[in-house]
Parts: structure tokens; C-alpha cells; sequence
């Protein structure tokens, strides 16, 4: 028999064999996705389904080492890589603040997809083309994956990369939570079945960025589409053409108007009815496992709770999860307070961009107030169904603190889980970028974690250019002086100023002079 098995109590306790193994400090930091033994290339499936129930215990046992492919079950043939199989085409719709639907938010999207305007979350899930084929392929021995490496390609290559996935955590986390795995396994084994894929279990997860890009922040990796604050910066010149413009093929004045032409919004948010999409949901309802809500910042965009309202009329908000990927600055708006809604539901979930304590965080994610952070998650531990997660980027300046955000976890009870993704975009900011002789003396602090490793043992970027990713940073400290939010890089990043040369002139002359009259361009 190949794998060990072991039937859990309870989803949030650890089962022995984990804590035995790695202690129960590391077994807390690791249950939310990282830690397991992957390298670049080599995926690590020796911890899914490790935490099944009886049913699914006695299913995996059915195939043994040396069991032929075919005969084997679809979990041997997922942990034995005879499939690349993900769990998100069959439990996840997904739509891009423009309206696109995709399989996930690491998924490619066709660019004359289906939308939320002329689409329903019903149509895209059963019916598209794009969903029916990748569960084909990720079901299918010997697939060619033709469209599974269309669409998720950036799976592909974070696991060339890094060892370690959007899909390989998922299925982590999946697989080892029972009910909801026995629940997936029926919903497939119908699909199997049938060749078609229906609404069966309540199994769905909706991720909905169609509340707009409503933002109290200025994250300086953050694409500016999703940020209100940042766009009001990119209007006043705190921008770099080769930042971004190499990233979105256009420069932020083309958007501007592109989004004019196009009738939207200046955020590029979908141009149909919030109200049908609530609609929707409402009718899925029996089907909805969890919601996740991102913005923009979710918890300051009014139209969400309109939705929540919605869901607890149904009846059904007590088994339905809420996750919320939020900046933890705020928990209300106006009337509304997450904590009046977090009752009806089964479980809210504050995922946290969470990947800086202290000051480090206040500078990359600038207006950031950590003490509210720091109360925020302190409020959120009187719940007793509201769990907060971090969720963080791992991009070049919070590699170099990002050691501190796992031993902070490890020190606050009320902080449920934590994981954390490799910054893709804008390319300049990837971690790879730093200098190699700060890579080098940062290897050691991440000895924990190899996906950090990899990622930091990789050469930077062809084209990079250390200087132009200095003057977008001090532009931007620049941006902030005489505000309550004035910070500069080398105070923050002491260790960055030897690279820095003050005679460089970068290459966005357009937006060479910001465009400020005063503070209150800027408040
Ligand atoms: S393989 Fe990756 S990109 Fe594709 S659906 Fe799964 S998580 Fe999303």
C-alpha cells in the first residue's frame, strides 16, 4: 500500500501523523498551502488526501503500487501525476471585474470569452466549451492537455517554477478537508458517469469581482485596474512605462480611453446589472459552498452587502462560507459592518493581504495603518465563525521581510492559516530580480519554504532593469511626501540604496514631472 491515510475528527485539527512529522507550529503554517517537499518540476502529492473519511479511505485503497493507470481511482491517478488534475474547474466559477469568466483568478481567459453580460453563471459552468474541455482533459489518461495548457498555464509554469500551484494547493487543501472532498468525489463521479457536468452538490465557490475596483489603498504591485487609489495616482504620473506598459500593452491613458469608447466605467468594470449576477447567485444558492468577494476592497464596497442581505433571506447563508480577500484596514462602510451579516453565515473567512509586518507592509501597501490591521484581526477573533487567513505576494521588496510573516502567524492564535503566491506581475517586481548577493543571504531565512528558495535561485528577468524599478518607487515616496502616509524606500529597505543610482534617467520621460498641486490631489 503506497499511501498512509489517516480519518480526521475535525477539519481544523491537525492529524497526528502531520504534527509528528513536522511539529504542530509547522503542521499550523502549512495546512493553508506551503511546506510540503516540492521542487521545481517535481510536485509534492504526498500530502493530499492524507485527512479522508471512511468512504474515501476504503475508495483509495483500492488501487495499489503498480495498479495500471486505467484501473487505478482518479485520486491514485492524480497523486501518481497519471492526470493533471485540479478541483477547480468542477467546484469554481469565476469572473474578472470586466465581467470574463475563467476557470480561476491564475486562469487565462479567452479574449472574446464568454461575460457576465451575455452568460449565465449556469451557461458558463455547464456549457462552455472552455470549463467542459479542461475537466475532460484533467480526468483523461494520456490527454494531450491541449486546452488545460492554454488555460492554465500559469500552473504550469509555477510549478516548473517554484514546485508549488494555485492547483497544487488547492488540492492540498481540498483533498484533506473530508466533507468537502466526499462531496467533490460525488459530483465527479456523476460527471464520469454521465460525460456531463452538472450542479449536483453544494460544492461551488463563487469568486466575484464584479463590485468594481472600490480601494482604500495604494499596493505599488498592484495593477492599477483593481485599485481606485492607484488610478488616481497613475492620472497624477505616479506610473512607469516599464513597469506596467510591457505588462498590459498600453499605457494608462489608452486605458482611459479605451474605457470611454467602451461605455465602462473607468475601472473597466463590467457594464451589465450587479443585480442580475446577485440574482443568479441567489437561484445557485443550494449549490454554494463559499462566496469569495474581491475587490477593489471588498469590505468598503457597498454594493456586496447587498448580496449578503440577498443570501440570508434564502435561508441558506447558515452553509455558505464567506471569504473576503481584503487589506484588513476596514470591516464596515457606512451602515454596514461585516460583523452584522457574519452570524447568518456558516463561516466568514478574512483573507488578508497579508506579506509585511509592521512598517514594511505600511510602505508596499502604502496607507496601510498596521495597528488597524492589528485591531481588525483581534475583532475578528470574538467571532466565533469569522477566521482570519493571510494571503500574501512574495515579490521583490517582500522577499526581503517576508521571514517575518510566518513567524508573526505563528505567535497570533487568532490567525487560522496562511499562504502565499509568487508576484508574476509586473514582471520587474518578481523576487528573482534582487540583486544575487541579497538573494544569496536570503536563502538561509527561507530554509522552510522552497518555493521561496527556487524562486530565489532563479536569474532575474531578461531586460531588467534594477534602476526604473527605484525611480516607480521613490516616484511614488515622492508622491506621498508632506501626507500622513510619507515614507521613502531606503529608510524602509536600507539594504536596497547601494544598487541605487541617482543619475539614472528612467525611461517614462512622459510622466517624468508628477502632476500634484497640492495634497489634496492626493487625500
Ligand atoms: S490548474 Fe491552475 S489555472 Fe487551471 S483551474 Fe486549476 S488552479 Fe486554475
Amino acid at each position: 500500500m503506497k499511501y498512509e491515510l489517516k480519518v480526521s475528527k475535525d477539519k481544523k485539527e491537525y492529524t497526528d501523523a502531520t504534527i509528528e512529522r513536522v511539529g504542530k507550529d509547522y503542521a499550523r503554517l502549512t495546512r493553508g498551502g506551503p511546506g510540503d517537499n516540492s521542487k521545481p518540476g517535481q510536485v509534492d502529492t504526498d500530502q493530499w488526501w492524507v485527512d479522508v473519511s471512511k468512504s474515501t479511505k476504503s475508495r483509495a485503497f483500492k488501487a495499489m503500487q503498480g495498479t495500471p493507470p486505467v484501473e487505478k481511482t482518479l485520486i491514485q491517478q492524480a497523486k501518481d501525476k497519471d492526470i493533471f488534475f485540479c478541483t477547480i474547474p468542477f467546484t469554481q466559477a469565476y469572473s474578472e471585474m470586466h465581467g470574463g469568466w475563467k476557470a480561476c483568478c491564475f486562469a487565462q481567459r479567452e479574449a472574446d470569452g464568454p461575460r457576465v453580460e451575455d452568460t449565465s453563471i449556469k451557461d458558463w459552468m455547464t456549457n462552455s466549451d472552455y470549463m467542459t474541455s479542461i475537466r475532460k482533459e484533467m480526468t483523461t489518461i494520456n490527454s494531450d492537455l491541449k486546452n488545460v495548457k492554454k488555460y492554465c498555464q500559469r500552473c504550469i509554469s509555477d510549478e516548473e517554477r517554484y514546485g508549488r500551484s494555485r492547483r497544487s494547493n488547492c488540492l492540498k487543501i481540498h483533498t484533506n478537508n473530508p466533507e468537502f472532498w466526499d462531496d467533490i468525489q460525488k459530483n465527479i463521479d456523476m460527471y464520469k458517469a454521465t460525460g456531463e457536468w452538472e450542479f449536483d452538490q453544494r460544492i461551488i465557490e463563487m469568486q466575484l469581482k464584479i463590485f468594481g475596483s472600490e480601494c482604500n489603498l495604494d499596493c505599488h504591485m498592484c495593477i492599477h485596474t483593481n485599485s481606485s487609489i492607484r488610478q488616481r495616482g497613475a492620472e497624477k504620473g505616479v506610473w512607469s512605462k516599464k513597469l506596467w506598459e510591457e505588462e498590459l500593452d498600453t499605457d494608462w491613458e489608452a486605458q482611459q480611453r479605451d474605457f470611454k469608447l467602451h461605455g465602462k466605467d473607468r475601472t473597466g468594470r463590467f457594464s451589465g446589472s450587479t443585480q442580475t449576477v446577485i440574482e443568479q447567485v441567489v437561484e445557485l444558492a443550494p449549490y454554494i459552498r463559499s462566496i469569495k468577494i474581491i475587490g477593489g476592497e471588498p469590505l468598503i464596497m457597498k454594493q456586496h452587502y447587498k448580496m449578503m442581505e440577498a443570501l440570508v433571506k434564502t435561508g441558506h447563508a447558515k452553509h455558505i462560507f464567506i471569504k473576503y480577500q481584503t487589506n484588513l484596514t476596514k470591516v464596515s462602510v457606512g451602515k454596514h459592518s461585516m460583523f452584522d451579516y457574519a452570524p447568518h453565515f456558516r463561516e466568514v473567512a478574512v483573507v488578508g493581504s497579508i506579506d509585511g509586518i509592521g512598517q514594511t507592509i505600511e510602505y508596499m501597501r502604502r496607507r496601510t495603518i498596521w495597528k488597524d490591521v492589528e485591531d481588525n484581526i483581534r475583532e475578528c477573533g470574538k467571532y466565533p465563525n469569522v477566521v482570519v487567513d493571510f494571503n500574501g505576494l512574495v515579490s521583490f521588496l517582500s522577499v526581503l521581510r517576508f521571514y517575518e510573516v510566518p513567524e508573526y502567524v505563528k505567535t497570533n492564535p487568532d490567525i487560522f492559516q496562511i499562504n502565499w503566491a509568487m508576484l508574476e506581475t509586473p514582471k520587474s517586481l518578481r523576487p528573482n530580480n534582487l540583486p544575487e548577493e541579497l538573494k544569496k543571504e536570503l536563502i538561509p531565512k527561507y530554509r522552510e519554504w522552497p518555493d521561496i528558495v527556487a524562486a530565489l535561485e532563479r536569474p532575474a528577468e531578461k531586460d531588467f532593469n534594477i534602476q526604473e524599478v527605484f525611480a516607480y518607487l521613490l516616484k511614488q515616496d515622492k508622491y506621498y511626501e508632506g501626507t500622513k502616509w510619507e515614507m521613502h524606500l531606503f529608510d524602509v529597505f536600507p539594504e536596497l540604496e547601494k544598487y541605487y543610482d541617482p543619475t539614472y534617467v528612467p525611461e517614462d520621460d512622459l510622466y517624468k514631472t508628477l502632476n500634484i498641486q497640492n495634497n489634496e490631489d492626493i487625500l
